[in-house]
């Protein structure tokens, strides 16, 4: 009898631990496995207590040993990933989308003479040995579908993955502890600064994101739209306009020359709405546009839209949101 496939799903937390995302990419990578009817294995390296173990929706469950703390340095996440894969020989690898897991995927790929695609946003089983993977190419204006056999190693951007269905506990997941081989050290993580100011909120982190766009009309725009995100807790992210005009730092830019963020809520203010800002915000649950033309493309590809000058409105709106109900 053919041996059941086997979807692996990677997490590293770092220093920062589980982020938001982690239900998200979770509940797409059990998804995938249902479909084709394949045993769940979770790989997990971090020092988060208690985040694998049962609980974890996964039927086996391998946790790096000793406890491991991996930094910039892809050589032991790899050296232990090849371990853990000889354990599990699964079909289908699935990372998270980082610039880092992207660089791990590839080298992790031709270790395993496997297929390879970054940057995933739908995953669909074909037959019992095919799939077909859809990545935005051309900053989001085309999709383009690779289509190919198992093995595959695949980076997956973080979406709108309703998480709430899956997430059912499996007290009986079978863990495993593999060994994290030593390994010469490439990359030594001297410091680690984050570009966002002291007390700002990690844009890549942040449940509500403010997007600032030209439509601000300058510096003191920017500032108004900052002061009012700030009263919710929101971080802020800005259009290349912005940038451009030097309004704000790049750190904070948004798109595809900049971050993709992955917020339940995304108010853009004064935003245009070009692919290539859209494409940094395409795993926003709610996307907000304040502007005020009708016309706008953000108008298209927005939950809400609210056509007016936005000083009239956030003010407002803001304190709609600050209300506990909203933000719990
Ligand atoms: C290769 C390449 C890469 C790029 N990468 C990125 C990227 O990563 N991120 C990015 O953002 N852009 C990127 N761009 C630039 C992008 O094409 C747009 O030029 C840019 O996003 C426009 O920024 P904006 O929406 O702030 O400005 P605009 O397009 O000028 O839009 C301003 C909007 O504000 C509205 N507005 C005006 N006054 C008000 C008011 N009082 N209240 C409310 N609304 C108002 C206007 O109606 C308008 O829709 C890239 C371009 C290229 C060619």
């Amino acid at each position: 009898m053919a041996k059941k496939k086997t979807v692996l799903t990677v997490w590293i937390a770092k220093e920062t631990g589980k982020k938001p995302f982690w239900r998200e990419f979770l509940t797409a990578s059990w998804g995938i496995a249902k479909e084709m009817g394949a045993r769940t294995a979770l790989a997990y390296a971090g020092q988060e207590e208690g985040f694998a173990g049962p609980g974890l929706p996964a039927e086996e469950i391998y946790v790096a040993k000793p406890q491991a703390r991996f930094s910039e340095d892809p050589e032991p996440v790899l050296a232990w990933l090849e371990n853990v894969i000889r354990e599990v020989e699964p079909s289908l690898v699935f990372l998270p989308h980082s610039v880092t897991n992207a660089q791990i995927a590839a080298r992790l790929a031709f270790r395993l003479d496997a297929g390879m695609v970054t940057d995933c946003v739908s995953i669909k089983v074909l037959n019992g040995e095919t799939i077909d993977i859809v990545r935005p190419v051309y900053g989001g204006k085309v999709m383009a579908h690779f289509t190919g056999t198992f093995p595959i190693v695949a980076t997956l951007r973080s979406s709108r993955h309703p998480f709430e269905e899956i997430l059912e506990e499996n007290p009986h997941a079978l863990e495993k502890e593999i060994i994290v081989p030593e390994t010469k050290e490439k990359v030594r993580l001297i410091e680690k600064k984050y570009l966002c100011a002291e007390g700002e909120v990690n844009l890549l982190e942040a449940e509500i994101v403010v997007g600032i766009g030209r439509g601000v009309g300058g510096p003191d725009g920017v500032q108004f739209v900052k002061e009012q995100a700030k009263r919710i807790g929101a971080a802020i992210g800005v259009s290349k306009a912005v940038v451009d005009a030097g309004w704000a730092s790049p750190s904070s830019l948004i798109g595809l020359s900049g971050k993709k963020v992955n917020p339940k809520l995304y108010i853009a203010v004064g935003i245009s709405g070009s692919i290539q800002h859209m494409t940094g915000v395409s795993g926003a649950r709610t996307v907000v546009a304040i502007n005020v033309d009708p016309e706008a493309p953000i108008m298209e590809n927005c939950d809400v839209g609210l056509v007016v000058d936005y000083r009239k409105v956030l003010p407002d709106f803001i304190s709609k949101l600050a209300k506990p109900e909203c933000l719990s």
